[in-house]
């Protein structure tokens, strides 16, 4: 009874507690077919299980990288409309992520679905796929292809060694193990609702419009917004408007130049630093020239600075046009990731002019993406999320320069070396070959070359572990088959481990480095910083609402990102994502 009871609620706006006799199952039928004779429109607009109205618009923003303290640590540089219309709103300032891998595919898979990796599936930007026999990229899919013939990743110039790992072109969000709030909103409104995920990343599109949306990314290869056919058998014409406009040209023979002047911001006088990186062409100080409209690195350098999500601002704009989002009962929802304040915080760290001046112009791009929202649906009839992925370290050279020795960085080929390896061979008889793959933080080791040699594998988990504890810069090195025996400490870095653990993904030892000690090598691209760490700076990020009438509150309250899915769905009267585990947040639903 309860399924014809919430149909009954959201038709009519009278509640039916219950029904004793006949005569009222008769009612309830009776209802339930007026329901099926309404036009949908009706059924969305009269929601009273909340105390507001069903806004037209779910509007979910995610910076990749942004810190939580980042927006108020540069607050000075900020205008008005951006941040600080966010800020306006209910603002969660202690948000942590709960896994331990804090990459890109895993916090956006984890904001689009309410849950950790152990349940939706995606444990890190690569895993090492046993039955194929080699690593794969999150988001590849075999079975389907890039709609653009000239846009797939150039291996010469791509910089991102996670995309490099794919071997097709082929993308989709099959890899996702749960539902996303998108998908259950798709299967509330009978697919009615229209459903998109822009970014970048493809990663970052793909992951939160979920299976059911569809999903536009940047193309460093033609400097175009593409799709795949799990999508799209064709481009919308608007698509193939926007892409001949050729828009990325604009930027050619431009630079990156600073907003303000230089005394207004904190690091104004601190632009040239040696352990920034110093990417071809593009330079360690102001301006950073874009180079040339035909440059090999032209549209990389874009991505690489604010231009990139003023690209992607402008694409999304176009579409909730084009698309006429929010514009009628049906709640439409649209993802905008905005990747630059990674990019920026891998080449430059979080403490450097370009990251603050990268905030100051992201702030533009969200204030141009808010008023353009509020003219063409109304920020009343908008409900704003914003957050991130996961945070960001600082560079262990602005660091050293305040004194803080620890941090460093950590070179994996030491892995293979002795002592550790010298230990097995001595105990097992087995040396380098152990190691089938070894992918950040996961290493995976040879189980058919375990079994041959007749050796137990949780011995030889147990033992590598051990050894790998003794290096410099590692902090533990946890098993995963005593992880799955829970012969662990309960610890808050366990349990963050064994939510980061999928059977079929996970490497057989996670290896955890110490606070500010990472890896920095981008498959030969030296940066100045990595995110990825359990630590306290990778998983803090910002969860502000804002729009559709919410009253402002700021709290202090320990919450997680995994609790935005199930805000979202509730303040909806949707069912949560399947595999949620986020609690919906009591100062958004307004009761
Ligand atoms: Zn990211």
């Amino acid at each position: 009874m309860n399924l014809l009871n919430i149909n009954s609620r959201s038709a009519t706006g009278n509640r039916v507690k219950s029904a004793h006799n006949q005569g009222e199952l008769v009612a309830i039928f009776s209802i339930c077919a007026l329901v099926a004779m309404q036009p949908i429109a009706a059924i969305a607009a009269s929601n009273d299980s909340a105390t507001h109205p069903a806004p037209r618009l779910i509007l979910q923003i995610t910076v990749d990288a942004l810190r939580g303290d980042l927006p108020g640590r540069f607050a000075h540089v900020l205008g008005e409309g951006g941040f600080r219309y966010l800020q306006q709103g209910v603002n969660y300032t202690n948000a942590h992520y709960q896994h331990a891998t804090t990459e890109t595919i895993v916090g956006h898979v984890s904001l689009a679905t309410g849950t950790v990796p152990a349940a939706h599936g995606m444990v890190g930007n690569v895993w090492f796929d046993r039955a194929e026999g080699r690593l794969m990229y999150n988001i590849e899919d075999a079975d389907y292809h890039l709609l653009s013939a000239d846009s797939d990743i150039d291996r010469a110039t791509e910089i991102d060694p996670t995309q490099k790992a794919a071997k097709v072109d082929g993308r989709s969000p099959r890899a996702i193990l749960s539902s996303t709030f998108s998908d259950e909103l798709a299967a509330h409104y009978g697919g009615k609702s229209k459903i998109f995920g822009v970014s970048v990343k493809d990663r970052g599109a793909v992951s939160l419009a979920g299976h059911a949306g569809k999903a536009f990314w940047f193309s460093k290869a033609n400097g175009e917004f593409i799709t795949s056919n799990y999508y799209y058998d064709a481009y919308p014409q608007w698509v193939l408007d926007w892409n001949a406009a050729r828009l990325a040209q604009v930027y050619a023979d431009t630079s990156w130049e600073l907003t303000h002047k230089p005394s207004n911001y904190m690091f104004g006088d601190a632009d040239d630093r040696d352990y920034e990186t110093d990417f071809p062409g593009f330079g360690r100080t102001f301006p950073h020239p874009y180079g040339a409209g035909d440059d090999k690195y032209f549209t990389t350098r874009l991505t690489l600075s604010p231009a990139g999500d003023e690209l992607t601002l402008d694409f999304a704009k176009t579409l909730l046009d084009a698309e006429q989002l929010g514009q009628d009962e049906v709640p439409d929802y649209l993802a905008v990731s905005f990747s630059s304040t990674d990019y920026v915080g891998h080449l430059f760290g979080p403490s450097s002019l370009e990251s603050e001046d990268n905030i100051a112009r992201l702030d533009r791009s969200l204030a141009d993406l808010f008023a353009h929202v509020d003219k063409r649906v109304g920020l009343e009839n908008t409900l704003i999320v914003l957050s991130a992925d996961h945070g960001q370290p600082e560079v262990p050279g602005y660091l050293h320069s305040l004194g803080i020795q620890s941090a460093g960085y950590f070179n994996p080929k030491e892995l293979d070396k002795a002592p550790a390896i010298a230990v097995l061979k001595q105990r097992f008889g087995l040396g380098e070959e152990l190691i089938e793959n070894f992918f950040q933080p996961y290493l995976y080791l040879n189980r058919e070359l375990i079994q041959s040699k007749g050796l137990d594998q949780a011995e030889v988990e147990r033992v590598f572990a051990e050894e790998l504890e003794k290096f410099p810069g590692v902090v533990k090195a946890v098993s995963s088959i005593a992880l799955r025996s829970a012969a662990l400490p309960d610890t808050e870095l366990m349990r963050k481990i064994l939510n980061n653990f999928h059977p079929r993904r996970s490497g057989d030892i996670y290896l955890v480095l110490e606070p500010y000690v990472y890896i920095n090598d981008f498959d030969g691209l030296i940066v100045a910083s990595t995110h990825g760490a359990p630590w306290r700076y990778d998983s803090f990020v910002p969860v502000m609402f804002a729009g559709a009438g919410l009253q402002p509150a700021t709290l202090s309250r320990a919450i997680t990102p995994y609790d935005i899915a199930p805000t979202l769905a509730n303040y909806l009267g949707v069912k949560q994502p399947s595999a949620a585990i986020g609690k919906p947040l009591v100062e958004v639903l307004g009761n």
